[in-house]
């Protein structure tokens, strides 16, 4: 159990409970009231990028917000479709329209599951001058074909704001950076953002009281654009990123998913792969698509930065519906997520680079009373075999995750014999 006590994964889901009526989006209040609730929680440092900013190759939009919108029987005035039921069901960033319609001219507005006819699906309209309804294929029946119309109303509006990111920052001994990256710019969605920003936060929480060797930086921006501002206002933090990960879809049941970085091998790579696999999971080659590994990871940046998942997106049908509500994210799932988050930052803080300080032939081990250090220990051969590997490569290029898999040890039996060269003076550190 971790000294945070029992109940810890039922905490994160009541947090993902109190963030999931908000009705987020890319810009506008969602976002900053998401923000405003976790900052009870965490030091969260908003920033906000105001409207119009070039950043990278696009440029920040406008703010969206609405206040009202539904589809009405024009003769009763009865309303069919109201945001006040799901704010799932107006396509986020939908343009203003206030109109009578009949059904053959509302009807290509309108946007369903096929195949699920309970479900509303999530759709959105940046950057596009559009307008819709979602609804479910019951909903959409029970709508169809009045005689009388339909009186049509999508109260919102767009203007000259910001766009907003929030950030945790936690420094640690040295300013090498450790950079965890969340989207939440989804509005009653539980799995596809709520379980990144839930994780992520309570991740903060436990990194806070404890020495760092690292500095980690928690991110939560709206996808794509977020992600893109993000980059381009701290671009010259950039080239202290030595690890890094996009958090997603980490709150349903299913095995744990690793899609490595466009390096494919950086050292996070091999932390991540090698604790996902042993908790049963699956590591997959990096991809242009998905989150926004896709910006840490293009040409002009190439930062060491994968995804950590459960389910990947696609590949659960609850995806982008209402279906990916509370009950699809589980306590449990929450809390064996940032359980393993938290294993693979111990391994990214004790993942130093050891340096032999008797580069030339092997040390005379007798002479520094390593023999009788090893003690009377079960594993005696394991232990020295590891002590060579170390001591042999121990070049000041290599870290001790990457000589534990080149030696096929595991990585804290290496660990364990650095301590030991480091406490005899025959290993030093260059992170040190
Ligand atoms: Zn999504």
């Amino acid at each position: 159990m971790s000294d945070d006590g029992p109940g810890l994964g039922r905490q994160m889901h009541e947090l993902a409970a109190r963030l999931y009526p908000i009705h987020r989006a890319i810009t506008g209040e969602g976002v900053r009231q998401t923000f405003a609730e976790l900052s009870k929680l965490v030091p969260l440092q908003v920033r906000e990028v105001p409207t119009g900013t070039d950043v990278l190759d696009w440029q920040v939009p406008e703010e969206w917000s609405v206040q009202d919108a539904y589809i009405a029987d024009a003769a009763t005035g009865e309303r069919i479709i109201d945001i006040s039921d799901s704010n799932l069901h107006v396509v986020n960033c939908s343009v203003p329209v206030d109109a009578q319609m009949s059904w053959e001219e509302l009807e290509p507005y309108l946007w369903t599951v096929p195949g699920f006819p309970e479900r509303i699906p999530y759709r959105t309209g940046y950057f596009r001058d559009v307008w819709g309804f979602c609804l479910s294929e019951h909903q959409k029946d029970r709508l169809a074909a009045r005689e009388a119309g339909y009186r049509v109303v999508i109260d919102s509006k767009f203007f000259a704001g910001s766009l907003s990111y929030g950030e945790v920052i936690i420094p640690g001994a040295s300013d090498r950076t450790v950079m965890i990256y969340t989207h939440c710019c989804h509005p009653s969605l539980a799995n596809d953002n709520l379980s990144g920003i839930v994780v992520a936060t309570y991740l903060a929480m436990a990194l806070q009281k404890q020495r760092l060797r690292h500095s980690y930086h928690i991110v939560m921006a709206p996808a794509t654009i977020g992600a893109i501002s993000w980059l381009s206002c701290n671009e010259e933090l950039c080239s202290r990123i030595d690890y890094g990960l996009v958090l997603a879809l980490v709150g349903d049941a299913g095995p744990f998913t690793y899609k490595r970085s466009r390096r494919e091998t950086s050292a996070i790579d091999r932390i991540a792969g090698a604790l996902v696999s042993s908790a049963g999971g699956s590591v997959r080659s990096f991809s242009p698509l998905g989150y926004d590994e896709r910006q840490f990871c293009s040409p002009g940046f190439n930062l060491p930065m994968g995804c950590l998942m459960r389910t990947p997106p696609g590949e659960f049908d609850q995806y982008h519906t209402s279906a990916d509500n509370l009950d699809y994210i589980h306590a449990d799932s929450l809390e064996e997520s940032l359980n393993l988050l938290r294993k693979i930052v111990e391994r990214v803080e004790s993942n130093v680079v050891p340096i032999s300080l008797r580069q030339k032939g092997e040390p005379r081990l007798g002479e520094y009373g390593l023999y009788r250090a090893y003690g009377e220990a079960e594993h005696d051969a394991e232990f020295h075999l590891a002590v060579m590997w170390v001591l042999n490569q121990a070049d000041g290029g290599s870290d001790l995750h990457s000589i534990a898999d080149r030696a096929g040890l595991s990585f804290e039996l290496i660990c364990k014999a650095t301590d030991l060269l480091r406490k005899h003076g025959l290993v030093g550190c260059t992170t040190d």
